[in-house]
């Protein structure tokens, strides 16, 4: 089944269609090379062009075609898999907290970055709902709160089912807990204005110009596309869920995962307000995740999920969204849905954001899907790297990045894992 007559692109470029660039000529040298126009790569162009450095950013398609422009727009603070007693028993307490703070700081640096910036991008810090699905999942939640609360001075609470209406007009959930610092924001708004100050930093954006290799040249890289070769002193590398084959190593370590999102078409306010009072996002704890929010205009609901947890045509992955809304939001049963896309995450094998430097190529990724807040902190942090600037150190430095025997970039495990999920999502 299909969903029929929708339009297959991010609703969000609407408002903000891919920038198409003037071909860009490629210097011989650079300063730094960088690989991948999202997030990652604009934030390590912007740090290092305002200090003064010749930057050039490498983009495959147009600027911005990756997730940086599909994404939900959850700004959330909490970009690991792990839960915090995971990650404390994974990484003793004190690196724990140092992680889980960073999370915080990624947000407020990013809160920051708008408002300084004055990039016109619809960021409202409205919070997030993560709904239980099951009793011992509101439990579960509670317990961590607690501890997050004691260890991080992280701004949470919990919403027991009787007031859940405040957070969100269903009943599908069991109560959840509310992360009061989070946000939500319009992704390709922010990633367009983010965009145009690396420009006007003096950055050169390359767009439809990949990078097909990195290789050493003594003490600089030549940096392959087919438009020609660049001698750069520094690479960076970010590339997150559409890693190829230019670096093999990093292509062995992220797990490219698809997510889609369909959007409504236009509703009476007074209804989206019903259903979403504060317009924020709202996530669950299923294994197979879905992710919702009221467009900033508050007139359309915006859902999203992997249920299969790789590429799937966008319109029918869009009918497994549509079944789920109706079923968070019944009054939405007879809601026709303009738009059905998608996009790839990256995911790791540990289950954590990775940021390093390998044979001098610095990179970034892994953010599992939680990554519009943390692949804007983590780009900065590699340009104060390239810098040698000690701001540029993160409590994610210094881990062994791993990958898995045979794994070459293509997942073939996923659909086994994808059906697992949802046979744990089922049992309850
Ligand atoms: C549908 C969807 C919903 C999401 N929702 C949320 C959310 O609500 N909240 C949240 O926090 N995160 C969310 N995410 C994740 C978030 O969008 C990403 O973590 C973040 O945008 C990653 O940014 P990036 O710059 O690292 O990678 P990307 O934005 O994916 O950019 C990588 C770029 O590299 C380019 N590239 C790849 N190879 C080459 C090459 N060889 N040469 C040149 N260019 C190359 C690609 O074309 C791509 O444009 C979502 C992602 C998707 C797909």
């Amino acid at each position: 089944m299909r969903l029929e007559g929708v339009k297959l692109e991010p609703y969000w470029w609407e408002e903000a269609p891919r920038p198409q660039l003037p071909v860009a000529s490629l210097p011989k040298e650079i300063d730094v090379a960088i690989v991948g126009s999202g997030y990652t790569g604009l934030s390590a162009a912007l740090t290092l062009a305002r200090r003064g450095r010749s930057v050039i950013v490498f983009e495959a398609e147009d600027a911005g075609f990756g997730a940086s422009s599909r994404n939900g727009g959850g700004v959330g603070s909490a970009p690991y898999k792990l839960g915090f007693e995971k990650t404390v028993a994974l990484f003793g307490h004190d690196r724990a907290v140092a992680l889980w703070k960073e999370g915080v700081a990624s947000v407020d640096y990013m809160a920051d970055l708008v408002s300084r910036e004055q990039i016109a991008c619809h960021f409202v810090r409205s919070g997030r709902f993560v709904g239980a699905h099951r009793p011992r999942d509101y439990d579960t939640l509670a317990r961590e709160v607690e501890l997050l609360r004691r260890h991080t001075g992280y701004e949470v609470h919990m919403v027991p089912r009787s007031d859940q209406h405040a957070e969100i007009g269903s009943d599908l959930y069991y109560g959840g807990r509310f992360n009061v610092g989070d946000g939500v924001v319009h992704p390709a708004l922010f990633h367009q204005g983010l965009l145009e100050r690396v420009l006007n930093a003096g950055a050169i954006v390359a767009s439809r110009t990949p990078v097909t290799d990195v290789e050493r040249d003594g003490p600089v890289f030549r940096v392959s596309t087919p438009r020609g070769t660049v001698r750069a002193g520094d690479v960076i590398v970010g590339t997150n869920g559409y890693t190829g084959g230019a670096v093999p190593w990093l292509e062995r370590r992220f797990i490219p995962v698809g997510s889609q999102m369909i959007a409504t078409e236009p509703l009476a306010p007074e209804l989206v307000g019903k259903l979403l009072p504060r317009g924020n996002m709202v996530v669950d704890t299923k294994r197979t995740v879905h992710y919702y929010r009221a467009s900033p205009d508050g007139r359309r609901i915006l859902m999203g999920g992997r249920p299969l947890l790789r590429d799937a045509p966008w319109d029918v992955a869009g009918v497994e969204l549509r079944t789920f809304m109706v079923k968070v939001f019944p009054e939405l049963a007879g809601t026709r849905i303009t738009h059905a896309w998608g996009g790839r995450l990256g995911f790791t094998f540990d289950k954590l954001p990775h940021i390093g430097v390998r044979d001098g190529i610095h990179y970034a990724g892994g953010y599992l899907g939680s990554g519009v807040a943390m692949s804007v902190w983590l780009g900065r942090k590699l340009g104060l790297k390239v810098l040698g600037d000690p701001e540029g150190a993160s409590a994610l430095d210094g881990r062994e990045f791993p990958t898995m025997p045979f794994y070459r970039g293509k997942p073939w495990f996923l659909a086994a894992v994808a059906a697992y999920y949802r046979a744990r999502d089922a049992i309850g």
